[in-house]
């Protein structure tokens, strides 16, 4: 596709409540090594419920399906992730009133980490969801300045968030439930770093389907 639109946003978002519930345990278990034991649960009751509101939608831009994302989680998600991914689809949902080209999913996803960084005050290297959405809008960014199309740069975006997620094995939490743990937290991957790496997996799948 030249240009992604409602139907792929709305593909996405069914592909992510699928591989959440699908990775419903690991998040958890991903979550109890570091933090409470929540992120799983947490996630999946939040895309059921983003399912059960878009089920029979009929958006005319990708900006509608974020936005509803956005309120969705925002009100059923809690804890540290809900108020965080509801702002990040909230302020992607701003630069999504139209189709996207590749600058355009650069844009959104570049948003989207703003927003991140609004709420919770992460830095890069702090063991967070900022360590895979940081590298996976810039490898937006980069493929949209070398001509790549939104398929290819929502694929380089999802290949640089689960190295991003990756990344954050050995980082030492500093923010968030995991930063009690201290040097202890070195050591596992950072659950929502992994949510993340699966979101924008399934944002990437949609748009090569
Ligand atoms: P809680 O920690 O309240 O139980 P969750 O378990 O649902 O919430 O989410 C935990 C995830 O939230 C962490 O793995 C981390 O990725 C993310 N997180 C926590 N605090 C922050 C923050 N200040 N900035 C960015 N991400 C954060
Ligand atoms: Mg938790
Ligand atoms: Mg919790």
């Amino acid at each position: 596709a030249t240009t992604l639109g409602a139907d792929w946003a709305l593909d996405w978002i069914e592909r992510a409540r699928a591989v959440v519930s699908a990775n419903r345990i690991e998040l958890i278990e991903l979550d109890r090594a570091i933090g409470d034991g929540d992120h799983g649960e947490n996630m999946d009751r939040g895309f059921t419920a983003v399912g059960a509101k878009l089920a029979g939608a009929t958006p005319s831009a990708p900006g509608e399906v974020l936005k509803t994302v956005a309120t969705t989680l925002m009100s059923t998600v809690g804890g540290a992730a809900g108020p965080l991914y509801g702002t990040a689809f909230l302020r992607g949902s701003k630069l999504a009133d139209g189709s996207l080209d590749a600058s355009g999913v650069a844009d959104v996803l570049e948003a989207a980490l703003e927003g991140i960084q609004a709420r919770g005050k992460a830095e890069p290297g702090e063991k967070t969801m900022v360590d895979a959405w940081l590298p996976a809008a810039q490898a937006a960014r980069s493929a949209a300045e070398s001509g790549a199309g939104p398929v290819e740069a929502l694929r380089a975006a999802a290949d640089a968030a689960a190295a991003g997620s990756d990344a954050t094995i050995p980082m030492v939490a500093r923010k968030g439930r995991a930063s009690y743990l201290g040097e202890r937290s070195a050591g596992h991957r950072d659950p929502g770093a992994q949510s993340s790496a699966l979101l924008l997996a399934a944002a990437a799948e949609a748009a090569e389907a």
